[in-house]
Order: C-alpha cells, then structure tokens, then sequence
C-alpha cells in the first residue's frame, strides 16, 4: 500500500466525513468513497474485519485500497468451511490477511474454565476469543472497517456509514451500512465474490460452529447465532 502520512483519528473526523458521504445514494459508489476516503487519510493505519461469510466487504476494500489488511480472528472455533473461505478469498484478491488468534487455545482455555465455555457464558468466550483479542489486533491502527448493516437487525438500525469507536478511541467505517441484503447479492452475482458455502444450506449469518445454526426461509438472519442463549451480538460492534 502507498506510504500516506497518518492523521490522528479524532470524533470531529469522523463526523465531517460521515456527514460527506451519507449523502451519497448509490450503495456501491458509496461504499468505495468512504473506503478510499479511509485509505486515503490513514494508510496502512486502516484496516477491515471479515467473518468471512463473504469476500464482499474485502472485495470492495481491495478496489478501493489495493493491499489493504483485512482482519480475521481465527477464533479456533469456527467451520471448516470458513476457513477454506478465508483462504479462497486471500488466493484471489488482493489483501493482506492478518490471522488474529487468542492467547489461549481452545484447550487451554478448556483447562483454565472447563469444556464448552461457550455453552455455560458465551458472553465470557466471547471476551476471551473475540472481543480482547480484536482489541489487542486493532491497537495499532487509526481506523477499522466492519461489514455492519441497518437491516440485519435493530440493534444496528442506527449504524453510521463513519463512525467515532469511543471505546477504542478509533474511527469506524461501516461501508456497507445502508446496503440491503438485494444489494448485496447483486454485487456479488456481478464481481463472482467467494461466498462462504454454508450460506447455499441456510447458514445466513455465519459465525463459530458452537454457536451458529441455519435459519428457515424467512427467518431473521441472525436468529441463528447463539440460539436460546439470549444474546444476539459477539460485542465487537458494540
Ligand atoms: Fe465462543 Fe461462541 Fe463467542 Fe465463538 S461465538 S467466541 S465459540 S461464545
């Protein structure tokens, strides 16, 4: 990636370039704005998380901003399938993946607090495998990218296209804010995006295997993730 001076993310910042970019109507074009707007003001001080259910928020990033690093936590739970996705999608577009693990294996972390933690506090698994870890990845950067969007649930109703992370004194981008899943099958049908394939047998929001299950037709999206736990969001978006 082109070497750019790194300007201090502030919340200012990101509420003039929020204000900048809201505006503009076409899902796609928007998307690729505040992405270059991202790379152009922060260089290699930008970076974007993928779950890797698809390569579409990678996609639009690498057109934007050619190498860009694309987080992954590879939390040591998740389906085969979404590895061999995240590699798919590394061998075919042009990003840097950075691999994020926790401290703990899976063993470990079953001998410090017992088998399937994620069945007895999820919320506490998650802090372990997603939130700290994500924290300590992203303590580096200025500013991160989420595939985040309005429609996927209310909780996310409010999301900005750019935002100011208070709790990691970061900007962030939801490039993706104001797609609808239409847009987001259209872009991929057009660019051949790889698309993690437990999304063709139900899975319409994929994360680890422990707590993730296909939905009906016509079912929320995310009614599949932590099921009959009563929690609905990891906590990386929060
Ligand atoms: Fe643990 Fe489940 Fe959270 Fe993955 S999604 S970190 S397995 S609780």
């Amino acid at each position: 990636m082109e070497e750019i001076r790194p300007i201090a993310p502030t919340p200012e910042l990101a509420a003039d370039a929020d204000a900048r970019f809201e505006g503009i109507a076409d899902p796609v074009e928007q998307a690729l704005a505040v992405l270059r707007w991202a790379g152009e003001t922060f260089g290699d001080d930008f970076a974007v998380t993928s779950s890797m259910a698809d390569g579409l928020l990678a996609h639009l990033a690498s057109r934007a901003v050619p190498g860009v690093h694309v987080v992954f936590l590879d939390t040591g739970y998740h389906f085969a399938e979404t590895i061999g996705t995240r590699d798919w999608i590394t061998s075919v577009l042009p990003i840097t993946l950075v691999n994020v693990t926790p401290p703990r294996t899976v063993a470990e972390q079953d001998a410090e607090h017992g088998p399937a933690l994620h069945d007895r506090d999820p919320d506490l698994c998650c802090s372990l495998r997603k939130v700290q870890p994500l924290a300590a990845a992203l303590a580096g950067y200025a500013a991160w990218g989420s595939g985040v969007r309005r429609d996927e649930a209310a909780t996310r109703a409010g999301t900005r296209v750019v935002d100011w992370d208070a709790k990691r004194g970061m900007v962030k981008v939801n490039p993706l804010a104001a797609w609808t899943q239409d847009d987001v099958d259209a872009y991929i049908a057009e660019h051949q995006v790889p698309v993690n394939p437990l999304q063709e047998i139900g899975y319409a929001s994929i994360g680890c295997a422990p707590c993730t299950r296909p939905v009906a037709p016509g079912e929320d999206p995310r009614a599949g993730r932590w099921a009959g736990r009563g929690k609905t969001e990891c906590g990386l978006h929060l």
